[in-house]
């Protein structure tokens, strides 16, 4: 006889819990119903116990825990920098494990940084995520489940409580997502849901290197903000150390920002600048990114570049990087620089790179020989 395998239930939206209280045989009367009243434990109260769930009878409680599960991912390693701010690895399955950031609040604004893929098909050079190969997008309920985690960690359910410290989710973590828009979209009506963990869509900011053909579409779909990894404001620079540039240059990255869904004075794409010495930090490099974002509703966040074990580049010098925002802001757009936090454990902007490795071909041909008993 083979045991079935519970359905976690943590990650999955209302229809998908829905389908899933339907095979278990709720009547199809009570299905929607008791769908909402468990999407509600779940994400409103971080139900991880179903003796929690005082409106469903005891002995139906008990038949659904013998059916489904409430568990969160397993965090492997939780790491506290001297600044607070805390870098969860997490494990989703065997051999997939993600960093997600929690960068607690300066002024009003707690964010988590989340990771939506694990590795990235991208290398830019900059950058140490580009330097973990993918191993493969990670699914609507492995993004959600990393808000939950943190959520956990800080101790903030239910979610409709006042004061909350994780109040943003930036897409900033490992991975791009719009080389992954439509899990990353699906995860977003699971934590924009008024309901659950109830996050703002404008709470969310999408950041992207450049994946065109995307930015409309997945600004259509999710209505969350946009940021964008800039870095360079000409074509031959920002193809050096971004490759995703030959593919998609500048003139067709600027039109897709210009079309962005509801972009407006108070709606602005923040451009990411990462400052790196003797490369894009000169005065000419300010005033071609003045140039290049003329007439767009902008920001742009200037990023002291973090070093990585084996990075090749140096950050921009103080003065350097206070000259560039001066420029920058003297053209009309505000220009912050972005204090690097987390540093001491590795969980700054670009910081991020798991273990988790995809093999080669033939390192899986070995370990299926020394699998296979002869
Ligand atoms: N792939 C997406 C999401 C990752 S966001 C993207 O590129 O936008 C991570 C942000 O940190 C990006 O703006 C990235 O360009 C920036 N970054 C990467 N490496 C960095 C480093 N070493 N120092 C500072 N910022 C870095
Ligand atoms: Fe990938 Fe973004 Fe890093 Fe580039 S900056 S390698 S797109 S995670």
């Amino acid at each position: 006889m083979s045991i079935k395998a519970k359905i976690n239930l943590p990650g999955l939206d209302r229809a998908e819990i829905a389908e899933a209280l339907a095979n278990f045989g709720i009547a199809p009367k009570q299905v929607r119903m008791r769908a909402g009243q468990i999407f509600r434990w779940i994400y409103n109260y971080g139900a991880t116990d179903w003796d929690v769930m005082t409106n469903i009878a005891k002995g139906l409680r008990a038949e659904l825990a013998a059916a489904f599960s409430l568990e969160r991912p397993e965090i492997v390693e939780r790491q506290i920098s001297v600044d607070g701010t805390r870098k969860y690895l997490i494990r989703m399955a065997p051999g997939i494990e993600v960093e997600s950031v929690f960068i607690p609040a300066v002024s009003k604004t707690g964010a988590l940084c989340v990771s939506s893929q694990v590795g990235c098909t991208l290398t830019c050079t900059f950058c140490h995520t580009g330097r973990q190969r993918l191993v493969r997008n990670l699914t609507a309920a492995e993004i959600a489940l990393q808000v939950m985690v943190a959520k956990d960690d800080l101790d903030e359910w239910p979610s409709s409580e006042a004061g909350r410290k994780l109040t943003n989710i930036v897409f900033m973590g490992m991975g791009e997502p719009l080389y992954n828009t439509d899990n990353v979209a699906r995860a977003l009506d699971i934590i924009c849901d008024p309901e659950g963990l109830s996050f703002g869509r404008r709470r969310i900011t999408l950041s992207t290197s450049g994946v065109v053909p995307q930015i409309v579409p997945a600004g259509e779909r999710t209505r969350a903000m946009l940021a964008i990894s800039l870095h360079a404001a000409n074509d031959e620079l920002r193809s050096q150390i971004m490759a995703i540039n030959k593919k998609y240059p500048l003139a067709e990255l600027m039109a897709a920002c210009r079309a962005y869904p509801g972009l407006s004075n108070s709606r602005r794409i923040t451009f990411e600048y990462v400052m790196l010495k003797g490369i894009n930090d000169s005065p000419k490099h300010a005033v071609q990114l003045i140039n290049l974002l003329r007439g767009i509703p902008a920001k742009v966040n200037l990023i002291p570049f973090n070093p990585w074990p084996g990075s090749n580049y140096e950050c921009s010098s103080w003065e350097t990087i206070e000259r560039f925002a001066d420029k920058i802001n003297a053209a009309g757009y505000a220009s912050p620089i972005r204090t690097p936090r987390g540093r001491d454990i590795l969980a700054a902007c670009g910081q991020l790179k798991s273990e988790s490795e995809k093999m080669r071909a033939s390192e899986r041909r070995k370990m299926a020989r020394q699998n296979t008993p002869t």
